[in-house]
């Protein structure tokens, strides 16, 4: 029995998106950089105007709110590439464990018992965190079911997103059915707020016919719904040293010229496929992205704490390769934090080559919005503040302690913010964090159904 509406307490009614008059930013972070005592009008979901402040308030005289930004610093809201938001329920559940025992031993059994609704709860808490913490957008994989899902709390929560079912070849039938549910159910909802992808898990869990399988299901289903928004793809590739080893031994196929270079021989790598992780890349892997366009979703805390190594990203940037930023799911992090992992993308950038200039704090910050925007496709529309893009933006209070002094916005964004700064968030143009408050979730209805998921989950262990 899927205990819905108990969840759906936790939803409050969305507002419609409003005119919205961001007035007087101390600073804006445009596509030119740091723009001072700018101010923002956002109608209709989208950036209308950005300019000084007594010019746009005689251009638009009537907005419906009026947010004072005179002490904040204004961003386009992060995008998270790549997670898994419902396994916010399993924050903490297994630690100190190499990937694949963790994987096997811990994370799948439990999540072969999860049901719909404890997916639904955990998809909330997930979003509310991200949400709270200045992301706008999640690239997110789980397990679907019509009912309830991450994409049903995506939508719920106002969050803009690209949902998937993960699919292994143990769940292929049914993986493909449902995929084909998710994007007849909610690709292109809410004015393309919420899109889909085929998410095969990896190269090591799906056979090379099931990756071919999958592929020509991303193109039937582009032909079916992706005129307006495409269905894209993504998988965990070359995340540990023993994939190639894996595929050999599961599938008797030679992988040793690299997993992207693999997926490439497939046919299953396009522009429109986002690969997680990518740490342990042969130089034949290298042009497989490069010839094909697939994008990066690097997340290094979740790297490090799995014990996989660390992305060369210097060297990805350095061959063109268009890479993003992930926390991947709170069960591996144990946070959805975009400040976290843009400093820790930089740190490791800079410590393993031994290079100070290597990653900076502002390329950091623009893997972690734009980065994020090219990958999923929607570089016109997300990951920047300027007219005619939507209206995902974010508001940090320069009033918070850890920005003093403020010398230089990208240094504050990457190495000092902390997520407690962000006080305003928007997606679409509705307000969905006002005053460090999250609007469209019942948080204390929401605490009552993590406790009710988390003790059904304590006795199935
Ligand atoms: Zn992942």
């Amino acid at each position: 029995m899927i205990d819905l509406t108990s969840n759906r307490l936790c939803f409050r009614q969305l507002d419609k998106p409003q005119d919205i008059l961001i007035a007087n930013a101390k600073f804006v972070i445009t596509p030119n950089g740091p723009s001072e005592k700018t101010s923002i009008f956002v109608s209709d979901r989208k950036i209308v105007a950005v300019g000084e402040k007594s010019e746009i308030e005689r251009r638009y005289t009537k907005p419906e709110v009026i947010i004072d930004a005179s002490n904040s610093l204004v961003i386009p809201g992060f995008v998270n590439n790549h997670s898994h938001i419902a396994m916010a329920l399993l924050r903490g559940f297994a630690e100190d464990l190499p990937l694949f025992n963790w994987l096997r031993d811990k994370i799948w059994p439990i999540e072969a018992k999860l049901k719909p609704w404890q997916i639904e709860v955990g998809a909330i808490l997930g979003s509310t965190e991200a949400l709270l913490s200045g992301t706008t957008t999640i690239n997110t994989n789980y397990i679907y079911d019509p009912e309830a899902s991450e994409a049903t709390a995506v939508e719920f929560t106002g969050m803009r997103g690209l949902i998937s079912h993960g699919i292994f070849d143990w769940t292929e039938e049914k993986s493909l059915r449902l995929t084909q549910d998710l994007a007849e159910n909610h690709h292109g909802k809410d004015d393309g707020r919420i899109r889909i992808a085929t998410s095969p898990h990896s190269a090591y869990s799906c056979n090379p016919e099931l990756l071919k399988k999958i592929h020509a299901l991303k193109d039937k289903l582009n032909e079916k719904y992706g005129r307006k928004y495409p269905v894209l793809s993504t998988i965990h590739a070359s995340e540990s040293s023993a994939e190639v080893e894996e595929i050999k031994a599961k599938y008797g196929v030679d992988a040793k010229r690299g997993v992207i270079n693999y997926l490439q021989s497939v046919g299953f790598l396009d522009s429109q496929t986002i690969c997680a992780h990518s740490i342990h890349l042969t130089e034949d892997d290298y042009k497989a992205y490069t010839s094909t366009k697939a994008s990066l979703a690097s997340c290094p805390i979740s790297n490090l704490k799995v014990g996989v190594g660390v992305a060369d990203l210097p060297r990805a940037l350095s061959e063109g390769i268009t890479v993003s930023l992930g926390t991947d799911g709170p069960a591996s992090n144990n946070t959805l934090d975009m400040f976290e992992t843009m400093k820790m993308a930089s740190l490791l950038a800079k410590g393993v080559k031994g290079d100070t200039t290597q990653l900076t704090s502002r390329q950091a910050f623009t893997l972690a919005t734009e980065g994020g925007a090219h990958s999923l496709r929607q570089e016109n529309e997300i990951g920047r503040l300027a007219v005619g893009y939507r209206a995902d933006i974010v508001l940090l209070d320069l009033s918070s302690i850890s920005a003093m002094p403020f010398y230089d916005p990208y240094s504050y964004l990457t190495f000092a913010a902390r997520s407690g700064d962000v006080s305003d968030v928007l997606v679409d143009g509705r307000i969905l964090v006002s005053n460090r408050k999250i609007q469209s979730v019942d948080v204390e209805k929401l605490r009552e159904r993590v406790s009710a998921a988390v003790s059904e989950i304590i006795t199935q262990i």
